[in-house]
């Protein structure tokens, strides 16, 4: 068995300890991935720490190349990318574009455009005060070290956007993958580290503790943190020791909002997309829709007719467009959420039962005739599980999106954009989508606000998140 290496300080790493990655399709061991030590999260920090001042003295120019070549690696790479992403995250591999199945292509293609954007933008020197006496001029400076800490559900495309801002401006990084995705994580570190000096991208793998051990080092000086608010409070008293700064993308449970004069059959597939990208695992799915009571049968049923459409199998194979749940434990999540809610009394409109045999696999499932309060309206199922819910008038519905103490997406569907840009204005979270739902872009910035986190990340605010701003202030005459 194949065990994967981290890259600290431009060479490959193991450890003594190792454990096992798992095809979600078939259970089968993909290979071994390095438990980190204490020691080598230590090496990976010195080696970032001492990698950096030579990173960010670089000419700004040669640095942007450098990021191009990243760029032109993650390209030929794409497809070697993409299939690991299938094999270990389960996404099918899918088309690229925004017509075709958003997977593992999708979020090779994903890689690239994320890297190509931020390297080509620039951070200009802002002149924030003049007169006769003064000029006082607002530089940004990297960080130093950062550490990041990504997640399981888009596991290149995130560690991307966590690495990529941080390098364009001077910083050097470290990156913890999920345990649970670890391998492709270090084959994109391993590819893309060609063009990069040593030390100026660094991996250390394993469980939660390694992530609380970098987080935790004192030589680090900012932490990007992508997953559940529940541990991204424990970084957050972690960071606290040291007072490091933290950009945190916490879950979600966008709601979206179906106007009453929505056309259900026409909106019905940007909805589903919305909802079941990723087999609804990801941050900024569409987690609950409300339904005016005017469309809501013909809404169930067009969604209904689409989710019992839906190939479901390995994302391998030819025409599969929906992949397995990727872990147990959030299988068990998924599972235990439909059947408390068929325990209720709501509807069951179609999927909710175990397939049973090999893989996380678990039907796209529509519940409906459920209401605020109930646990699958209430929590993030972050699965293919999507709760639809009547509504009567629209300041009910605004007060339900609102309800909760997570924001970070939300969407308004209507054919009147000016009523639906009223009540997005209204909607507690980062971004409020009009007539679409999750539809992220490399210059756009993207941040939840309550439990759904802080800082943004992508374009120009993303490039600000990860650089220090500094004053430089001249006496005139
Ligand atoms: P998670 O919080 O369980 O794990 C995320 C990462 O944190 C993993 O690498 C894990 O090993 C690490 N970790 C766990 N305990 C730690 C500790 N004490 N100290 C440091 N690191 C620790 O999240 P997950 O299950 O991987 O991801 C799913 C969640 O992430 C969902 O809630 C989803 O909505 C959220 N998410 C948010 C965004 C966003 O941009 N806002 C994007 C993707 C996912």
């Amino acid at each position: 068995m194949k065990t994967f290496l981290n890259t600290i300080n431009g060479k490959s790493a193991g450890s003594d300890r190792t454990f096992a990655s798992y095809n979600p399709a078939t259970g089968e061991t993909l290979g071994m991935v390095p438990h980190s030590s204490d020691d080598q999260v230590a090496q990976a920090v010195a080696a970032a720490k001492a990698a950096q001042p030579g990173w960010a003295a670089l000419p700004d120019g040669e640095r942007k190349a450098l990021m191009m070549k990243v760029a032109d690696l993650l390209k030929e790479n794409s497809e070697v990318l993409a299939e690991w992403v299938v094999r270990e995250q389960g996404k099918p591999l899918g088309g690229v574009g925004p017509d075709q199945v958003p997977g593992a292509r999708f979020e090779a293609w994903g890689c690239e455009a994320w890297t190509r954007v931020p390297a080509n933008l620039d951070l200009p020197v802002d002149v924030v005060f003049e007169d006769e006496t003064r000029r006082d001029e607002m530089h940004r400076k990297p960080y130093g070290v950062i550490a990041a800490v990504a997640p399981w559900n888009w596991p290149l495309l995130i560690a991307i956007w966590q690495i990529i801002p941080g390098l364009r401006t001077g910083s050097t990084v470290v990156i913890k993958p999920s345990e649970y995705t670890s391998i492709g994580t270090l084959e994109m570190v391993r590819m893309i580290s060609e063009a990069l000096p040593p030390g100026v991208l660094n991996t250390v793998s394993g469980p939660g503790e390694v992530g609380a051990a970098l987080v935790g080092h004192p030589d680090v000086d900012k932490i990007l943190f992508t997953g559940s608010a529940a541990t991204g409070s424990r970084i957050a008293e972690i960071a606290a020791r040291n007072l490091t700064p933290t950009t945190m993308e916490l879950g979600g449970n966008d709601a979206a909002i179906v106007l009453p004069d929505a056309d259900p059959q026409q909106i019905a597939m940007s909805i589903f997309w919305g909802a079941f990208i990723n087999m609804g695992q990801t941050c900024a799915a569409a987690k609950r829709i409300y339904v005016h009571e005017s469309k809501y049968e013909a809404m169930v049923a067009a969604l209904k007719a689409i989710a019992t459409q839906m190939p479901m199998g390995n994302g391998m194979d030819a025409g599969v467009v929906m992949g397995p749940i990727q872990n147990r434990m959030q299988y068990s999540k998924v599972v235990g959420l439909v059947e408390k809610a068929r325990q209720e009394g709501a509807t069951i409109v179609c999927g909710g039962q175990e397939p049973g045999g090999r893989g996380n696999f678990y039907p796209l499932t529509l519940v409906s005739h459920i209401k605020d309060g109930a646990a699958l309206v209430d929590q993030e199922q972050f699965g293919p599980v999507l709760p639809i819910i009547s509504y009567k008038n629209v300041e009910d519905a605004i007060a339900s999106a609102n309800r909760l103490d997570v924001g970070l997406g939300a969407s308004v569907w209507s054919n009147d954009v000016q009523q639906a840009k009223a009540v997005a204005s209204r909607i507690q979270a980062g971004t409020v989508w009009i007539n679409q739902h999750g539809m992220i872009h490399p210059m756009v910035p993207f941040g939840g606000v309550k439990k759904s986190g802080w800082g943004s990340e992508g374009g120009i605010d993303g490039l600000k998140a990860v650089t220090v701003p500094q004053v430089i202030s001249i006496k005139k005459g």
